[in-house]
């Protein structure tokens, strides 16, 4: 008896054929021609930065990765969230980060242009990503079948893990998360602690590719005690400004670093207070996107 499969149920065995294979790293090496899958990625959030806080900060350190990465600085990009959690969802889900795709805004903050990760959809398989992943529940789980280590670093309450609405980043994302309560807002120390606990977790001697997070509460109200204004928030990021080095010190030694906030806030404009609800001050966040190099760093670190 001859087996007879029509066209359109071939095309679909030979689909799912290739999503199995996928989850082999050297068959989706081939396919996407990539060897860029072995860059580690660290992706900072600042946590309520707004855009004009994080330009008029005296960030000195910000500001010499900046030039130890010949990057262009803060470009100013549109959020995908008012509040915490849709931010990250949209970034860590499906791969797409804050941006503006005005024509005369460079990639990869203009998405039209280029897009630094892109989840495989339902109804978009193809990625043409600078950094492709296979077919997976999210981009992490998608790095982390290419082979990277993925370590998540919490910073607010949504990202407390022992607690059923916010437990999704360790159950659903990164295969290692850490979260405690003097990671977050509450804790005005809450920066150095997580420095801490990344340096327990020796990413500088990693030997495979990371893809690390952090989530960054000390700009965040109350703003470290400071004060709700932006004077109080500008103080909260100078404070975290003046610890880049020692994080730095405890990240590998290479990778792109995306260094953004995932909403701003508001100080009293139109008679609003905090985030969560749409206002330009909110929607417009500040992100930088730097290849680190350690020995680039160090030199211009010692520079006057
Ligand atoms: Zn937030």
């Amino acid at each position: 008896m001859r087996l007879s499969v029509p066209f359109a149920g071939r095309f679909r065995l030979l689909g799912r054929l290739d999503l199995f294979l996928e989850r082999f790293p050297g068959y989706f090496r081939a396919k996407y021609e990539t060897d860029l899958s072995r860059e580690s990625i660290v992706v900072v959030t600042l946590d309520s930065l707004r855009f004009d806080v994080a330009q008029q900060a005296e960030t000195p350190n910000i500001r010499k990765l900046f030039q130890a990465s010949a990057a262009d600085g803060w470009i100013k990009v549109g959020s995908h969230g008012t509040y915490t959690l849709p931010s990250h969802i949209s970034m860590f889900h499906a791969g797409i980060f804050p941006c503006d795709n005005r024509p005369d805004i460079p990639p990869p903050y203009n998405r039209e242009k280029e897009k630094l990760f892109k989840a495989q959809l339902a109804w978009e398989r193809t990625t043409g990503a600078r950094f492709p992943t296979p077919a997976a529940p999210n981009i992490v789980r998608g790095f982390e079948r290419l082979g990277y280590r993925t370590v998540g670093v919490g910073g607010v309450h949504w990202f407390n893990d022992s607690f059923i609405t916010s437990d999704l980043w360790k159950k659903q994302y990164f295969r290692e998360f850490h979260w405690q309560e003097d990671f977050s807002e509450t804790c005005n120390r809450a920066f150095e602690n997580q420095i801490n606990r990344i340096k327990e977790l020796r990413l500088h001697r990693e030997k495979r590719p990371v893809f690390f997070f952090l989530n960054v509460a000390a700009t965040h109200t109350p703003y470290m005690g400071f004060g709700k204004s932006l004077t109080g928030q500008k103080k909260a990021l100078e404070y975290v400004d003046s610890l880049v080095p020692e994080l730095l010190d405890v990240l590998p030694g290479r990778f792109l670093m995306l260094l953004l906030s995932d909403h701003g806030e508001c100080f009293g404009e139109d008679g609003l207070w905090g985030h969560s609800f749409y206002h330009p001050s909110i929607m417009e966040v500040p992100f930088a996107c730097l290849e680190y190099q350690k020995n680039r760093w160090l030199s211009e670190r010692g520079r006057p």
